[in-house]
């Protein structure tokens, strides 16, 4: 059973309803929206009398669930429309609304220069937020595994230059509350979808999560992952689709565009897709992201790279800045096509100066 809350209902009375449900032997997670707050309810409910609780005056609706997931359910919104997710300040920086999210830079924090060079190229081409692990999961121990601390600071640096939010990676719990410091969205990967313990550390922090599919993660599972941060409280939640492991070896991983509308029609959240990894090769990234585009994502995260033979993670598939404008401008047919539209190219005029705080 979920419950949603009628319209702008304090928490006092948020907390005597909860009372009231609990003293039936369910137990509750609440999660806070704009106006009106969601009750699931978890427990057995067979006992429950749904009407009755309709009929209470501080409930709007109550929905009973078919599905092992609740907060992340399409039935806790009690709407056809997706959740908008905030990620920075601009305008447009909104996940699920009318403009689709760019977020792209290199692969993992290299060096300053880089990353400036990457942020203020993929900025004029219109990105939403920038990209960049700091704290890197690698197959190999031997590979470089990222700059750590050091590295959330150039990304903070280059904030500060372009205005771009940022969108990086975190691993690992005890890092949840430094990364929390520096990042604007905090990503989870693939690796790492069913760490419940750094997903419940998520579900305690005021930051949008960006959560990315496991390699081997049926929808349900990966939609089970974001219930354990929403369970938490964190109601800002970003699914990414980043391809799966299939029998075929001719691209790293197998992009699941069906997992788009599944996932539209399972769950409220936003969801964007990551070519990049899905292709393992830059010169796939461009068709796989126009069929994200047209299968309904809110947005892209793509790897790109001013220079990427300098790269030292994933080289072969980061889009030089020539590649993400082309990108951008393919795309924007497409977009249109199905009534979204890409974020627009900043005139250089437009840009903040290089090395100037903004
Ligand atoms: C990444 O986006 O940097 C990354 C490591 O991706 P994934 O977790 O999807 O492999
Ligand atoms: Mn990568």
């Amino acid at each position: 059973m979920v419950i949603m809350t009628r319209a702008g209902m304090p928490r006092a009375r948020v907390d005597a309803l909860r009372e009231r449900i609990e003293r039936r032997g369910l137990r509750t997670h609440v999660v806070y929206r704009d106006t009106r707050t969601v009750v699931a309810c978890a427990g057995d409910a067979s006992g429950a009398d749904v009407d009755a609780w309709r009929a209470d005056p501080d409930v709007e609706s109550v929905a009973s669930w078919s599905r092992p997931y609740r907060l992340v359910s399409r039935d806790a919104a009690g709407s056809s429309h997706t959740t908008p997710i905030r990620i920075g300040s601009a305008p447009d920086a909104v996940v699920g609304g009318a403009a689709l999210v760019m977020i792209a830079g290199p692969c993992s924090v290299e060096r300053l220069d880089l990353l400036r060079d990457a942020a203020c190229g993929v900025r004029r081409g219109g990105a939403t937020a920038l990209r960049g692990g700091a704290f890197k999961p690698r197959t190999s121990p031997y590979a470089f595994q990222g700059m750590g601390v050091e590295g959330l600071e150039l990304l903070a640096q280059v904030r500060r230059e372009t205005g771009l939010p940022v969108v990086t990676e975190v691993m690992d719990t005890r890092h949840v509350d430094v990364v929390a410091e520096y990042a604007d969205v905090l990503q989870v990967g693939a690796r790492n979808m069913q760490n419940y313990a750094l997903l419940a550390e998520l579900g305690r922090i005021g930051r949008p999560v960006l959560l990315k599919r496991g390699l081997a993660a049926p929808i349900s599972e990966f939609l089970l992952a974001a219930e354990h941060i929403m369970a938490r409280g964190n109601a800002d939640v970003i699914l990414c689709e980043r391809g799966i492991r299939t029998f075929e070896t001719s691209t790293r991983f197998t992009l699941d565009i069906a997992a788009i509308p599944v996932l539209r029609r399972e769950t409220h959240l936003p969801v964007i897709v990551d070519p990049s990894h899905a292709a393992g090769d830059a010169a796939l990234v461009p068709a796989l992201s126009f069929a994200a585009i047209a299968a309904g994502a809110d947005g892209l995260m793509v790897e790109v790279h001013a220079q990427p033979e300098l790269s030292k993670s994933d080289r072969e598939q980061a889009l030089t800045l020539t590649e993400f404008d082309a990108l951008m401008r393919a795309a924007t047919p497409i977009a249109a096509a199905i009534g979204r539209r890409m974020p627009a190219a900043r005139p250089a005029q437009m840009m903040p100066a290089a090395h100037g705080a903004i």
